[in-house]
């Protein structure tokens, strides 16, 4: 066949409407709308069209260049169609070994909390409405009461994350006046996020005090003046400094603030309601220890060590949090109705002291240590092995997790992972594979292995890794 007498070859391209009435495009036609259908033939088409006119496809000997073309125009509108038909936002198996992972969507719900939104999404809720009186509620209804009861605190309120509670507190308490920081805590959270900036958005100045190294509650009684607004304390939730130190506690700045009056307020970020030190992690301050101490004001996300929705939760002093609530600018950044439902759920896992660590995803998963996850990373070899044993070696390894999300930096969790190292592709080839298949897995590449951490691999999910792994490595062979 001439290659170059292209013209004459796309008289064989078949029709769009012959094309769609296929058995297996009507059979793609029951679950993709036909808009979709046709426009993955019409780019096919367009596309074989293009590579016989550049000779970067030749059609084969001894089949009809009719039934070739059809069949190829079929497959590639078929593939086209599922890809543009699947979501964007898809699951995804994380073998990182990072449980608060921001990429990935941080904090894994709890089962109540995923039923809870399933049922607010569902159906009509007393978001505000109070169905004692008949009149108009408060959003807050639901989770303020519990917020109190679990941290102490007098008054509470959520917004859309850990953010906008920063500038909602400091915009409403110390807008044009200045607030007080230590250079210690001038935190950065992943890049958008830094103190400075979010002071200035909040349309506070910002007085900064003390050394990186040391501030001593004199640097703030020595900054105090009659434009002082508030003192802050921000932990550093993401780095630490380590040495020759001295940070001024939340303790010793009451006793400041109420020398000069002035409140006092702390961002914790990651705020846990949680000793850490049950789940075998380093001590992190709990928000109860900072509200006990005398904050006024305690900031921290709903999505991190709490194990909930992504959300900004304020807890302190009635008198701050009612000026807050009647902030305009608390509208702007207010939850919805599936954040509300989740957060009262993952809260009430709380009150039940003896299942909280196993209820909730996060705390699970923190809290495994390597002799439980040993079993689950060798049952886990044994499977892929029988999966795929002839296209990668699998090797059952002791690895470090990490906390992620901005947490515990500097906490190692002791983990156990499988080893991959593809026979025929390069470790880089097969992350890009996994990156594809359904449901995307995401591991850690690590010299010429993949590694799967199994501490964030969540029950159920084995088998779907397994069968996933094994295409991937198969898919790569073949090309
Ligand atoms: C994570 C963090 C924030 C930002 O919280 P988001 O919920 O991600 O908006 C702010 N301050 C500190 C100290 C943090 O650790």
């Amino acid at each position: 066949m001439p290659d170059k007498d292209y013209a004459r070859l796309y008289r064989h391209i078949p029709p769009v409407d012959e094309v769609l009435k296929k058995p297996a495009m009507e059979s793609l036609a029951q679950k993709i709308p036909r808009t979709m259908l046709l426009s993955a033939v019409r780019e096919a088409a367009g596309r074989l069209r293009d590579e016989l006119k550049s000779g970067r496809l030749s059609l084969p000997a001894g089949i009809p260049p009719r039934d070739f073309l059809t069949a190829e125009v079929i497959n590639r509108a078929s593939l086209l169609a599922l890809n543009s038909h699947r979501p964007n936002l898809r699951r995804v198996l994380n073998l990182t070994g990072v449980v608060l992972h921001t990429n990935l969507g941080r904090a894994v719900l709890s089962e109540n909390a995923r039923l809870a939104i399933n049922q607010a999404a569902s159906g009509y809720s007393n978001l505000e409405l109070d169905l004692q009186t008949g009149k108009r509620g408060s959003r807050y209804a639901p989770v303020e009461g519990l917020l109190a009861e679990l941290t102490g605190a007098e008054a509470a309120l959520v917004v859309n994350n850990n953010a906008a509670a920063v500038l909602l507190a400091l915009s409403t308490l110390a807008r044009g006046r200045e607030v007080i920081v230590s250079r210690g805590q001038l935190v950065e959270i992943g890049g958008s996020f830094r103190i400075p900036e979010v002071m200035t958005q909040s349309g506070a100045s910002l007085v900064e005090v003390g050394a990186t190294n040391k501030t001593h509650p004199r640097d703030y009684q020595n900054a105090v003046t009659t434009q002082t607004a508030l003192l802050l304390h921000v932990h550093t939730s993401n780095y630490r400094i380590l040495g020759f130190t001295r940070e001024t506690s939340i303790s010793e700045l009451v006793a400041i603030g109420s020398q000069f009056s002035l409140p006092v307020m702390s961002d914790l970020g990651s705020g846990s309601l949680l000793n850490t030190g049950e789940l075998g992690l380093p001590p992190e301050p709990t928000v109860q220890e900072v509200v006990r101490d005398g904050a006024d004001v305690v900031t921290f996300s709903g999505d991190k060590l709490l194990g909930g929705p992504q959300a900004g939760i304020i807890v302190g002093r009635r008198e701050y949090l009612d000026r807050m609530k009647s902030n305009p600018l608390t509208r702007a950044v207010r939850i919805d109705k599936f954040t509300v439902s989740a957060l009262e759920a993952t809260l009430r896992e709380y009150l039940d002291q003896a299942k909280v660590k196993q209820n909730v995803p996060t705390l699970a998963m923190l809290s495994a240590r390597r002799d439980e996850l040993g079993p689950l990373a060798v049952r886990l070899a044994g499977k892929l092995t029988a999966a795929a044993g002839e296209r990668a070696r699998f090797m059952v390894t002791e690895i470090d997790s990490a906390v992620g999300g901005g947490a515990l930096p500097t906490a190692d969790l002791p983990s156990m992972a499988v080893a991959v190292q593809p026979e025929k592709i390069t470790a880089t080839e097969l992350a890009s594979h996994l990156r594809a298949a359904e449901p995307a897995v995401i591991g850690r590449l690590q010299d010429d292995a993949l590694l799967l951490d199994v501490r964030t691999l969540r029950p159920g999910e084995e088998d779907a890794l397994v069968e996933v792994l094994a295409e991937a490595l198969a898919g790569g062979a073949s090309g």
